[in-house]
């Protein structure tokens, strides 16, 4: 089973210390008992036991079945004991909605073991409770799917099956396959479809439909939740799915708007029901009457009456009204004074308080459904003698034989509110949760900042939104920016908060959020308020962003063609991004001191560690690599080998330590006379180097070579052993070439090496050069 998201604790839910009463208890009792239950529904109870439960239904019910109402007992009209639910079933949300909707009822007494009652659970509580994500994981697809789908044969032509969609109103038409058991869906056609052929042909429709349908058709399960078909419909990049059966046959359609659709929490609807079917039920009578009695008057009267009594404490009204487009009322009962401010005999026709957008809206829906022959239902605004708007919802049906319209209005603007905003944070829900997906997916944080910015202004329509990183000196920096027109860019600006101090960083720290929604009206330090309409600020929205332990920056919303009242939900946005971001904050930091590591023990690699240039390895890479340059570039390469006159004896008489001194000073030496770019000296091991000279000619060579040798005569580095004279010397082997494919580097190295060992044996203390 799929889990609710909210994690509900249903206990918290369950209204306790509700007002019961006993079996023999009188209507009015009932009447009261519900009243002081503000109607969420009425215990019956004996010996503290729960024996039935009673709402609102019931009561209706009985009254509509005729029953005189000082006849009226508890027990006569209670629900039975099963209308109840244990305090084990809590534990499961999912299956206590179950239950709700198998009864068929909007309470449930709550019992406990020993069966005394514990309090009542509302199914308006529960839905409340509920985000709208769990709403979509709730619903099944059997509940939203359409199950008449519009159907297209294979050989049709693409124009037949733009005439059909535009005939029944759809975006996708199947085409079906006939087997022994119904209809397999076989492939499908949508208005993307035939928009791609239009242009592909020149802004003609030819073909046929099999040219232009996809296949095979992507389906689901009735029992599959919406949640799935959601998951699907984003996989696919479709908007539509098609619902087969168990066998495969076809059964129905689910659309992206149906799944919208599922998320109506209009629980009136309940109500009206029981009042449309109660209304059609005396219509009936009505008409019986007639003909019998012919005591036409009386008879309206009668029935109007009990009608009034029958809905006079919910905000219903009933009408009646002929079919023409005028709207006037033949009878509305006297609830539409609550519903509009309006008496009766002052409201023949209700077009007069409907805005014209809305009455054309409605006024379609009802034809429609006219036209088909079935019961209508639309939602519309009035506007209430208070000035203010309502919204209603008219249901009703044409009765043949009067050919009128009966129907009832219901006041549903707490609903529609309600599910206006349901459906804003269920779509906001969805981009969200793709944001942080995204967030979490991506490793690089430039990247990150900029989706997320982007993704939040897009989502907020808010002018701009920036992260804000702080500068070690306290200003900061706008590191990312999204924002409406470019006069909003601030992007790269450096910040001086004169208002920033240590204590704003600590409560920032703390989680520490700003919303402004008037920067003149609020109250501000006028530095701030300053600094923000400097900024062309007029409303904002402030999170931290935090690493670690420290106030990395700040995530922000700036609002600037007006003030903007911010809505909770929106603040809330901004901190379940900022979360992720904070998450990837710190993972760029441990990336960053990882690359650092990294880089640093790539260089142990390649530095001798005791003299702090390259060592062999790092000669053995470049060697050929600039052997290559050289090549392509043909220019002349010079490797110089050095070697340490008599440094056994050195090493012997003054201690090894002494010597280590010696090769450290040598290698400083050969680091500060070489002096070109390309140039590079390197330990190639022992007390000998390698000098590695591109673009450099053998002349060239030479003349880096004597520099050194001056230089180690100018240090002057007293050697008492050696054979060549007092000081410390050495010698140098040179090898020049301009590299050909012919040769190789190792050949170079070999030839210095030669010239270094002549260099030996003809005195040390001097060099020889060769060129190959
Ligand atoms: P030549 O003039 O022919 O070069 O005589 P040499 O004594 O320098 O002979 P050779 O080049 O074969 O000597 C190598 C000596 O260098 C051996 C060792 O004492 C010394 N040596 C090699 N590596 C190091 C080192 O890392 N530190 C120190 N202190 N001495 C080293
Ligand atoms: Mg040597
Ligand atoms: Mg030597």
């Amino acid at each position: 089973m799929e889990q609710l998201s909210s994690g509900l604790n249903l206990q918290t839910l369950v209204q306790a210390h509700v007002v019961s009463i006993a079996p023999r208890g009188s209507f009015n009792d009932i009447l009261h008992g519900l009243q002081k239950n503000k109607g969420l529904g009425l215990v019956v109870e004996e010996q503290g036991q729960f024996r039935g439960l009673i709402t609102q239904r019931e009561v209706i019910r009985a009254l509509g079945k005729g029953y005189a109402p000082q006849a009226i007992t508890a027990d006569q009209i209670m629900l039975p004991p099963d209308y109840s639910l244990h305090l084990s079933d809590l534990d499961d949300p999912l299956a206590v909605l179950g239950h709700f909707r198998r009864l068929g009822v909007d309470a449930l007494a709550v019992v406990n073991p020993s069966g005394g009652v514990e309090g009542l659970l509302t199914r308006q509580a529960l839905r409340e409770s509920l985000r709208p994500v769990d709403l979509l994981r709730i619903k099944r697809v059997a509940e939203v799917m359409v199950p008449d789908v519009a159907t297209i044969t294979a050989e049709a032509s693409l124009e037949e099956a733009a005439a059909l969609m535009a005939a029944r109103g759809v975006t996708s038409l199947v085409i079906p396959e006939k087997t022994s058991l119904g209809v397999r869906p076989w492939g499908i056609i949508t208005e993307k479809d035939l928009f791609e052929a239009l242009q592909h042909d020149g802004g003609t429709l030819s073909g046929t439909v099999a040219s232009r349908m996809s296949q095979p058709v992507l389906t689901v399960h009735p029992e599959q939740s919406l949640w799935q078909v959601n998951h699907l419909l984003k996989e696919h990049q479709v908007r539509r799915v098609v619902v087969v059966d168990d066998d495969g046959q076809m059964v129905g359609i689910v659309t992206q708007s149906n799944l919208l659709a599922a998320i109506d929490i209009a629980e009136a609807q309940g109500v009206i029901q029981v009042l449309t079917r109660e209304l059609n039920k005396a219509t009936a009578e009505l008409r019986w009457q007639l003909s019998r009695q012919q005591a036409i008057t009386v008879a309206i009267t009668e029935s109007e009456q009990r009608y009034n009594t029958l809905i006079s404490h919910l905000p219903v009204a009933i009408y009646r009204r002929d079919r023409d487009r005028l709207w006037q009322f033949s009878y509305v009962s006297d609830q539409i004074y609550q519903l509009t401010g309006y008496f009766p005999q002052d409201l023949t026709d209700l077009r007069q308080i409907i805005p014209a957008p809305d009455l054309v809206l409605a006024e379609r829906d009802i034809e429609q459904a006219l036209r088909q022959q079935r019961a209508y239902s639309t939602t519309y605004r009035i506007q209430h003698r208070d000035g203010c708007f309502r919204w209603l919802s008219d249901r009703g049906q044409l009765d043949p034989h009067s050919q009128m319209l009966h129907g009832v209005l219901l006041d549903v603007s707490d609903q529609q509110r309600t599910e206006e905003r349901l459906k804003t944070s269920l779509e906001r829900e969805m981009i969200v949760s793709t944001i942080i997906q995204d967030i979490r997916q991506s490793i690089r944080l430039e990247e990150i900042l900029q989706r997320a910015v982007t993704s939040i202004q897009q989502l907020l329509l808010s002018d701009r939104v920036l992260i804000y990183r702080f500068l070690p000196d306290g200003s900061g920096i706008v590191e990312v920016e999204a924002t409406t027109l470019p006069q909003y860019s601030i992007l790269g600006q450096v910040i001086h908060d004169p208002c920033f101090s240590k204590g704003t960083a600590q409560r920032f720290l703390e989680g520490r959020t700003v919303t402004i929604s008037d920067v003149n009206q609020a109250q501000l330090q006028d530095c701030y308020r300053e600094l923000l309409l400097s900024l062309q600020v007029q409303a904002n929205l402030v999170v931290p962003l935090l690493q670690g332990h420290d106030l990395w920056g700040l995530l922000i919303a700036h609002h600037c063609r007006s003030p903007r009242l911010w809505q909770r939900e929106e603040l809330f946005l901004l901190q379940r991004i900022a979360e992720p971001l904070t998450v990837a904050l710190q993972q760029a930091e441990m990336y960053q001191a990882l690359e650092l590591a990294n880089a640093n023990l790539q260089q142990m690699v390649y530095i001798d560690s005791l003299t702090d240039i390259g060592n062999r390895r790092c000669f053995d890479e470049l060697l050929p690599r600039e052997w290559r340059r050289c090549q392509r570039e043909q220019q002349p390469l010079s490797l110089v080998m050095l070697d340490i006159d008599c440094f056994k004896a050195y090493n012997d008489h003054y201690g090894h330590l002494q010597g280590d001194a010696i090769l450290k000073r040598v290698a400083e030496i050969l680091e500060s006379r070489l002096r070109r770019a390309g140039d590079l000296a390197t330990r190639f091991g022992g007390e000998e180097f390698a000098l590695l000279l591109p673009s450099t000619d053998q002349a060239g060579a030479i003349h880096v070579v004597e520099k050194i040798q001056a230089a180690l005569a100018e240090a002057n580095i007293t050697h008492a052993k050696s054979t060549v004279g007092p000081k410390l010397t050495a010698s140098f082997g040179i090898a020049t070439t301009v590299p050909t494919p012919d040769h190789s580097p190792a050949i170079l190295l070999s030839l210095a090496d030669q010239c270094l060992y002549e260099a030996k044996t003809l005195g040390r203390d001097r060099w020889v050069a060769k060129e190959l």
